[in-house]
């Protein structure tokens, strides 16, 4: 799932300063499953604007919170917002970095304001509460080789062809040892399931303009209007 993690109260607070009205919207996607982004939190922030304005002696705004299916779904986002939109000078997301900018595309010319920083892709560990980068979207999936370790983002020089001399007992020397060395995981993941003969193939260098941005897939041609 995409990780995200709140912005500082205060950094929420200077950027929504001086409104009339506000209408908050969470994300029942990934930002609602790692209890950031959903409906639960937009009222927790409501009131937490809300007693700003009242501690500092300030008119209060028109605030409303609610939380839509998904922010990045370009139909979903017109369809839950349009309705409502004309009614707020601003709109807070509570989504990821995608969420907020389609929001920001459907709502023109309304202003668009991202409650949340958007860190990466990455696996939810609820046991330890701790989030992983496990994924870099780069375009050429290659964990069939690889044991399902992605040495692009595990690795931190993303090396695709083994140790580099810097790892010691299991543990990478970027960092100050406290990671696991991506590769000497992938060594024990392909042991554990007899392809050691994938850890000696030779992976030529990646093709990284497959992963050069923006990417696109699919959809209309240029020339025809994509229907909101
Ligand atoms: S190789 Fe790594 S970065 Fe590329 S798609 Fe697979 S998991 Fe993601
Ligand atoms: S020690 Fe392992 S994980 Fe760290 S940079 Fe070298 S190969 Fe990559």
């Amino acid at each position: 799932m995409i990780i995200v993690q709140q912005k500082p109260l205060n950094e929420i607070f200077e950027m929504t300063k001086n409104l009339k009205s506000l209408l908050i919207v969470g994300c029942d996607g990934c930002a609602s499953i790692i209890q950031v982004g959903g409906e639960r939190q937009a009222q927790v922030l409501k009131t937490l604007l809300e007693m700003e304005k009242k501690v500092k002696g300030e008119e209060t705004p028109v605030i409303k919170a609610i939380s839509i299916l998904r922010q990045c779904d370009r139909q979903v986002a017109a369809t839950a917002l349009n309705p409502l939109r004309e009614d707020y000078e601003a709109i807070l997301s509570l989504g990821c970095g995608v969420g907020v900018q389609t929001i920001s595309e459907v709502c023109k010319p309304t202003l668009i304001i991202p409650a949340n920083d958007t860190k990466f892709l990455g696996m939810h560990d609820t046991r330890k509460g701790k989030f992983q980068e496990l994924c870099s979207a780069c375009g050429e999936c290659i964990l069939f080789e690889t044991g399902g370790i992605c040495p692009i983002t595990r690795c931190a020089k993303s090396l695709l062809n083994g140790p580099c001399g810097g790892q010691s007992k299991g543990k990478c020397e970027v960092g100050g040892g406290k990671n696991d060395c991506a590769w000497i995981l992938i060594f024990n993941s392909l042991k554990d399931r007899n392809r050691l003969d994938l850890f000696t193939k030779f992976r030529p260098p990646k093709d990284y303009r497959l992963s050069g941005h923006p990417r696109e897939i699919g959809g209309e041609d240029e020339d025809q209007e994509v229907s909101s």
